[in-house]
């Protein structure tokens, strides 16, 4: 497999304050993703997990070239996303699709479907010979007869509305799909219709998936690859069935802990959270996490973690690393 995106040391900040109330609450720059590496190759699927504000959503964007203000080095296909002139982002766009989360309402309803499929064609001026053809291609693709063309959003199913994003987001074959929370607010019976076709689709087509979310059954579901993001950072990335087997960082044990269908084996039963996530305007010295962790020694209140990389290839940032019996083996 080839490697599609390669990530180093992306930082995305927010400006927050400042306009006309700015003698108050002058302007502050808040780190929402801070130091994140990680590897996608051409056919794998990489699940970025983590809480509501743990970076996720905006480490996807600044993948995409559509961050806030970003700094690092986003390598797709071997170009800097970060440093391309605007006039190469509209390719880019052609390369990375996003699916996204809201799947109804991120279709207009004015249009038919057959007008939202044909939409990412006219933008960047590729019109198809045929269109109608075009439009069957596509919905065949995505499992919906070609019936379904002239259907506005409103008169379909929360499942159709997603196989109609998800239609759209490979209308100009991209490489890359990211892909926000791809079952949210969808039936659990057809969640899972959902996730199979964006395995098929990845497979046939050689796609590399993004797939943000904070439910660990979907990673399991679809994703080879996962990374866990706390305040931002990635604490643990590695394959999908080392990580579940085995969580080295204390936060991916808790959230696999707290997930009632992954059997986690740690030391006495389950690890849980304590405490509040805190705040991105006031990281706290050392391990950031050490105010939650039942781990937490003295060391961890002042010495930031560095990456480490353990035999199995996967990478991690903790002193007291657990071992396979859900305790810190140093
Ligand atoms: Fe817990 Fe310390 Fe590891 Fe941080 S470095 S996760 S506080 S044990």
């Amino acid at each position: 497999m080839n490697d599609l995106l390669t990530v180093r040391d992306l930082e995305s900040r927010f400006k927050v304050g400042g306009g006309l109330k700015s003698l108050f609450s002058p302007k502050t720059y808040i780190k929402a993703v801070a130091g994140v590496s990680l590897d996608l190759k051409e056919g794998q699927t990489l699940a970025i997990v983590g809480e509501s504000g743990s970076g996720k959503t905006t480490l996807a964007r600044a993948i995409a070239g559509m961050g806030e203000d970003a700094s690092g080095e986003v390598l797709f296909n071997g170009q800097n996303v970060l440093a391309l002139p605007k006039s190469d982002q509209k390719a880019l766009r052609r390369d990375v699709a996003f699916i996204f989360q809201d799947a109804v309402s991120s279709l207009s309803p004015r249009y038919t479907v057959r007008a939202l499929l044909l939409e990412p064609f006219q933008i960047h001026g590729m019109m198809p010979d045929d269109p109608d053809a075009e439009v069957t291609r596509m919905l065949t693709l995505v499992g919906l007869p070609a019936t379904m063309a002239d259907r506005r959003p409103h008169e379909l199913s929360g499942g159709q509305a997603r196989r109609v994003g998800v239609a759209r987001a490979l209308a100009l074959g991209p490489k890359l799909v990211i892909a926000d929370e791809p079952t949210a607010g969808l039936d659990v019976s057809v969640q899972g219709e959902v996730l199979n076709l964006l395995n098929d689709l990845r497979e046939k087509l050689n796609l590399a998936l993004l797939v943000i979310t904070h439910n660990l059954n979907i990673v399991r579901h679809v994703a080879d690859h996962m990374a866990i993001m706390y305040l931002g950072r990635i604490v643990e990335i590695g394959e999908t069935q080392d990580i579940f087997d085995h969580p080295k960082h204390p936060y991916t044990a808790a959230l696999l802990s707290a997930n009632p269908t992954t059997e986690v084996d740690v030391a006495d039963g389950r690890i849980r959270l304590e405490g509040e996530v805190p705040s991105l305007l006031a990281r706290p010295p050392g391990c950031e996490f050490h105010g939650r962790c039942p781990f937490a020694r003295e060391r961890c209140t002042y010495d930031p973690p560095e990456v480490r990389t353990a035999p199995d290839g996967r990478r991690f940032t903790c002193h007291f690393p657990l071992g396979p019996d859900g305790t810190p083996t140093e």
